[in-house]
């Protein structure tokens, strides 16, 4: 969500600050804008893609070698030019980028305005701004000190650079709650949202912590201090991050290329880890505190979207393996709604980002209540696995499709591992069972290959189905997460209104729904509640809806039924989410590359929701 880029050093910004933007756009925006600084301040701002703004500035001076770029997702003032970052000082001389939001921008502004100052957007951050150039010149003190004195009397979260045309060797960052690094090279420093603009410049970051800002000066070392003016050692980090997993290697979309990289994936997930001896000990990085799970009297699993689903398959799992009470809560709703939590519970949160900021928040509440909390991230380094007090990597690779699907399948992979683990220590898996899931999880990779190869038969159904209007995904005990995750993807990426159900909720009043032009998509594969669903099925199919069903390879009873069925290979039920929601990401892929639609960056989506 809004990303950032800030250079200074001795090469042009301009080019850098672009390239940065290209690579930030995957967080999802809608409108961009550049700051550069060579004697004077040039601000160039648009509504639209990073393509739109290099147009716009075509013609115009892009010299210079300090500067900043923004992508902004709106929260404060519709997308428009005028409220497009960065934002300027009632002098003209000051200049910012913002994520986040400033809560009590209103009474700030307002005294603002008191003292004569006048706005040109709707925007929160516009305010930080006029605060900012308001403050040194009534405290009569360098930038850095109006930005630390100013951050003081803000409420909300943000994530800010800051530049001045009267201090044109300075570069200032700052942030609480929005993510914010802060690239180390050769006499040239990069801030950035995250690590993605900065990997080809450098492999030495420092990721700033809340209320610290970074003071970056020409010729100096970095210093960082807090918004309290204590000074801090920065704590330089190696990247761990590969160009080439930022670039889409020959395919048409990032999401297409992700859900292809799923085999690796996975294998990434269990690498080091699924070892039949070492698993029994518990995941890496949970080990010391496998005890602690082991004796909870209940885990509560917060998360949003797309992880949220893979926290109902853990659910599912750990109840299933390890007989442990299970809550999977949505972040938002946990964290307003005064939840009951002990210190006997463990809190387990999931997050690709490992920036999302309800789960943070949600994360913050339980601790402060004495539950030992967990992360599930994919972002290495990023601000959820700083906060909790144990937690596994997904290593998945960075995702860039906003619509997640190899970030899925690793946290659906983490849990599993983790819901055997546990299982065998309590004692409620047998050794035998163990090892059988242990190598069949081994095999999952290749089955995932094998599930992918529908491929072709899932674009021809794509194309019959790509103008419905609707869309229902029915599946019952392991496969109900994995129907709410198909049809969330494919709303996400193409539009089309999709609900997911246990598939026996049909009758309690989705079956009014139901049509010839009702397509509904079924999850039917052999064990669990099979011949449920069967039945199921044959209801549809009574009112005339269009049936397609994801089954076991060989199936022949739902190929009877069906007006469509898609093979996935068999495995134990516990593992099925991990092949069942291959053909799903396909089919919703497929659907939204034949509406038009930008199914990398959909409309109003943004990868990292780092606002509540
Ligand atoms: N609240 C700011 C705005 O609406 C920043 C939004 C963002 O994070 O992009 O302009």
């Amino acid at each position: 969500m809004c990303g950032i880029v800030a250079y200074i050093g001795k090469k042009e910004a301009y080019p850098i600050l672009i390239k940065g933007l290209h690579r930030l756009e995957y967080r999802g925006y809608d409108s961009a804008g550049i700051a550069l600084i060579n004697g004077k301040l040039n601000v160039y701002k648009c509504k639209g893609k990073v393509a739109d703004l290099e147009n716009f500035a075509k013609d115009k001076d892009k010299s210079g070698t300090l500067g900043m770029g923004h992508t902004r997702w709106a929260t404060h003032g519709a997308p428009n030019d005028a409220n497009a970052h960065p934002h300027v000082s009632q002098d003209g001389k000051i200049t910012i980028i913002h994520n986040g939001i400033i809560e009590n921008y209103h009474p700030l502004k307002e005294g603002l305005k008191s003292r004569g100052h006048v706005f040109t957007s709707d925007t929160d951050t516009e305010v930080l701004a006029h605060l900012i150039e308001d403050i040194q010149k009534n405290e009569n003190c360098d930038l850095a000190e109006a930005v630390r004195i100013a951050l003081n009397e803000v409420i909300g979260a943000y994530a800010i650079v800051v530049i001045s045309q009267e201090e044109p060797n300075q570069l200032i960052g700052a942030k609480k709650g929005s993510p914010m690094v802060v690239g180390v090279g050769d006499d040239e420093f990069f801030i950035a949202s995250d690590a993605t603009p900065i990997v080809e410049h450098t492999k030495n970051v420092v990721y700033l912590e809340d209320e610290e800002i970074a003071i970056i000066r020409r010729g100096e070392e970095l210093k960082i201090k807090t918004i309290k003016n204590k000074n801090k050692t920065p704590y330089v980090q190696e990247l761990e991050m590969q160009l080439e997993a930022l670039e889409k290697g020959g395919y048409e979309h990032f999401m297409l290329k992700e859900i292809y990289e799923q085999p690796r994936s996975i294998k990434d997930t269990m690498r080091g880890r699924l070892d039949e001896e070492k698993l029994k000990a518990g995941l890496g990085g949970l080990r010391n505190y496998q005890q602690r799970m082991l004796n909870a009297d209940r885990f509560i699993i917060v998360a949003c979207g797309t992880s949220w689903h893979a926290g109902l398959v853990g659910e599912y799992l750990i109840e299933d393996l390890a007989r442990i009470p299970v809550e999977v809560e949505y972040a938002s709703e946990f964290r307003y709604r005064n939840p009951i939590i002990t210190e006997k519970d463990v809190v387990i949160a999931i997050s690709q980002s490992g920036e999302t900021a309800d789960t943070l928040a949600a994360i913050e509440l339980a601790k402060s209540k004495g539950a030992l909390i967990i992360g599930i991230c994919n972002v290495v380094g990023s601000t959820i696995p700083r906060t909790t007090h144990a937690g596994s990597y997904t290593h998945a690779g960075p995702e860039i499709g906003v619509a997640s699907t190899k970030a899925f399948t690793s946290q659906v992979t983490v849990l599993t591992m983790m819901a055997i683990s546990l299982g065998y220590n309590k004692g409620t898996i047998t050794e035998a069972r163990y090892r059988q899931l242990v190598n069949e999880l081994e095999a999952i990779p290749s089955k995932v290959e094998m599930a992918l190869k529908a491929n072709d038969q899932i674009k021809y159904i794509a194309s019959l189905f790509k103008d419905a209007r609707n869309f229902l995904y029915l599946g019952r005990g392991y496969n109900f997460p994995v129907a709410l995750e198909g049809a969330l993807k494919l709303k996400e990426i193409s539009y089309i209104h999709a609900e997911g159900y246990p598939a026996a909720e049909m009758k309690h009043g989705p079956i009014a729904l139901i049509d010839e032009e009702m397509p509904v998509v079924f999850i039917a594969t052999k064990k669990g509640a099979y011949e449920k669903v069967v039945s199921n099925i044959q209801e549809v199919k009574a009112r005339k809806g269009k049936i397609i069903a994801i089954v076991t390879e060989g199936d022949t009873t739902v190929k009877s039924m069906a007006d469509f069925v898609i093979e996935i290979p068999d495995t134990e039920e516990e593992l099925v989410p991990l092949l069942s929601a291959i053909p799903l990401q396909l089919l919703s892929y497929h659907i939204a590359v034949m509406r038009g639609c930008n199914v990398d960056q959909p409309r109003n989506l943004a990868k990292a929701v780092t606002v509540e």
